[in-house]
């Protein structure tokens, strides 16, 4: 089974963000809301980090961990890639 393997974290500056709404317009999954101010779903974001390129006053920063490696390694190795790993 497949857990989460990333977790993202949308962190706004609300000094900056005057609540234009192009990140939320932006957004392909639906994961910011504008009411009153930036909201984010974390489970709905797929980390593409368009909301930070298109924000114009640069108001957002994606922290994005990564909580399952094992998956992300299995995932390497049973690609093309595997050959860097039996170096
Ligand atoms: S694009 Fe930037 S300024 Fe506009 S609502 Fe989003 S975070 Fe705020
Ligand atoms: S990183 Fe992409 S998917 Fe995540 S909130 Fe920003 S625009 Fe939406």
């Amino acid at each position: 089974m497949m857990g989460s393997r990333l977790r993202p974290r949308l962190v706004v500056d609300n000094e900056r963000c005057d609540l234009c709404g192009l990140c939320e317009e932006l957004c392909p999954s639906d994961a910011i809301r504008i009411e009153g101010r930036v909201l984010f779903d974390p489970e709905k974001c797929l980390a593409c980090y368009g909301c930070v390129a298109i924000c114009p006053h640069k108001a957002l920063r994606l922290e994005v961990e990564v909580v399952d490696a094992t998956s992300l390694l299995n995932r390497c190795r049973a690609t093309s890639l595997d050959r860097y790993f039996k170096r």
